[in-house]
């Protein structure tokens, strides 16, 4: 490399790193505002926040970035390098093409579009009344085909949409696995119903004294490797984490007195996001490479320690001891057994955020199959309802009395996050991938599991995936990592696995 594109790197790197630095004080007041800001303070929040918004953007979008882009990419880096650098600049160049190809006036005219159509969907939902929001999501539908269409796309406008959330993934991927899974969650979901058996679920629905849960939480969160020295729990009402810089992970939960599994599960969820970003390289700190690769990635990592581990019988058998010593009342009389059948129950319910480890993964596919419908004018937006009962009672065996219950449940569509949605199932399925090479090359982690020890498999993930940032794309690196293609088949395993001998099915 000659050394005037080492300085050419070098004034890039700074320049990001610094607009990274700026967009973690904007990430820090949104914490604040989910946790501890008295309700009166809003409105200077918001000043303060776009300001700090409007600042990052423009230094961005600075016409010297795109110089520098051209510059390097013309004369010394070869985006296809597998090097750290071309994966800097092939993301940096990705996300600046992005933000410079929308116009100024769509970007304005969608922000306010969004604030007023969730106010809509409030009041939509409220109501139970599809109608009220029809216009408004129609707009929102509307406008983020303007944007796909000009930052432009491979096949539909979908795919820019999947693009802002899972790089590189399109619908036609997304299709393929989907496909294969829905046909198989069908028929497992269809049998655990026909087995007749169901846990005792009243066992965690006892009175659990909600600092006890945060005792128990923080010390599980530890024992699976989230630091608190680099880090902090705390109550909201929609929990999160958040990565204020290298050393400050924030994570959140709220708790529920009389139901065991929202907080203790939502803590285990949290803190698996907030290992993977301590884990990223800090010497890359406020550039790709040390930045998470996407949210499916980021969901992978969660949904491993929450239901991989933290669901397993292993990890039980450590746990359940300590959970008795810590509430002797509630699980008074209670076994081992009882216990992890109860949090591992599979019922088809209503509500994506209520449901379990199988039943999830039915509610994205009928939401992607929805959006993605909506951008390759297979379906108005007049008939979701419709569509959705059809759907639902298809794949769960059950029909939503309302739109409350149904295609009005979850904020996104009225927030613009159209192609969020199937990042979550994503997560599933690279979890799921991750975690079957993780067994095989690390032998018996079921052992450790039970013996409370879970160095092996952080270890696994901080040498496989944290360290590389988005060195890698997605595809790439479940390629890399398992020697595979992204595929359905180890999550249904796992689950055929784990549901097959608790229902004896
Ligand atoms: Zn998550």
């Amino acid at each position: 490399m000659s050394a005037k594109t080492k300085e050419q790197l070098n004034e890039l790197y700074r320049n990001i790193r610094e607009i990274s630095i700026l967009r973690s004080c904007e990430s820090l007041l949104d914490w604040d505002e989910r946790t501890y800001m008295p309700r009166n303070a809003s409105e200077h929040r918001g000043n303060q926040m776009a300001l700090l918004a409007g600042i990052a953007h423009e230094r961005f979008v600075s016409p010297r970035i795109g110089e520098l882009i051209g510059n390097l990419t013309n004369d010394g880096v070869k985006l296809a390098d597998d090097t750290p650098d071309a994966a800097n600049v092939r993301e940096i160049k990705r996300v600046y093409e992005k933000a410079i190809k929308v116009p100024k006036s769509l970007v304005e005219e969608l922000s306010r579009t969004i604030v007023l159509s969730q106010g809509a969907w409030q009041e939509a939902r409220a109501k139970s009344d599809f109608n009220s929001f029809q216009t408004w999501m129609e707009k929102v539908v509307s406008l983020k085909r303007q944007v796909a269409e000009a930052v432009g796309y491979r096949k539909t406008p979908y795919d820019a949409l999947l693009d802002d959330f899972e790089p590189g993934v399109t619908t036609e991927i997304i299709t393929g696995v989907f496909a294969g899974l829905r046909n198989e969650l069908v028929e497992l979901i269809a049998r655990i119903k026909d087995s007749g058996k169901a846990p005792d679920r009243g066992i965690i629905a006892r009175n659990f004294a909600i600092e006890r849960q945060e005792q128990f939480g923080k010390e599980a969160a530890s024992a699976i490797g989230f630091d608190f020295a680099s880090g902090r729990l705390d109550v909201t009402v929609h929990p999160f984490c958040t990565g204020i810089g290298p050393t400050d992970v924030r994570i959140t939960t709220r708790y529920d007195e009389n139901h065991f599994p929202q907080a203790f599960f939502g803590i285990l969820h949290e803190a698996g996001h907030g290992i993977y970003e301590q884990g990223l390289p800090k010497e890359h700190y406020g550039i790709p490479c040390g930045d998470s690769v996407s949210l499916g990635i980021h969901e992978s990592q969660s949904r491993m320690w929450e239901n991989l581990v933290g669901r397993s019988r292993p990890f039980w058998q450590y746990f359940f001891p300590r959970a008795q010593a810590i509430f002797p009342e509630p699980l008074k009389g209670v076994s081992l057994e009882q216990f992890y059948f109860a949090v591992n129950d599979v019922r088809p319910s209503f509500i994506r955020v209520e449901a379990d480890e199988a039943t999830y993964n039915l509610h994205i596919l009928l939401r992607f199959e929805i959006e993605s419908a909506f951008f390759n004018g297979d379906l108005q937006i007049g008939d979701v309802p419709g569509i959705w009962r059809e759907r639902f009672q298809k794949y769960f065996g059950i029909t939503p009395k309302n739109d409350a219950a149904g295609c009005l449940q979850d904020v996104h569509w009225s927030a613009g996050l159209i192609g969020y949605f199937p990042t979550y199932t994503l997560g599933n399925l690279y979890a799921a991938q991750f975690f079957a090479k993780a067994k095989s090359d690390l032998g018996n982690i079921e052992q450790s599991f039970a013996a409370g020890d879970f160095k092996g498999l952080l270890g696994w993930l901080r040498e496989n995936i944290h360290k590389h940032g988005q060195r890698y794309r997605a595809e790439e690196l479940v390629k890399r990592v398992t020697s595979q293609p992204l595929s359905h088949k180890p999550l249904m395993e796992y689950l055929n696995g784990k549901f097959g001998e608790l229902y004896g099915i």
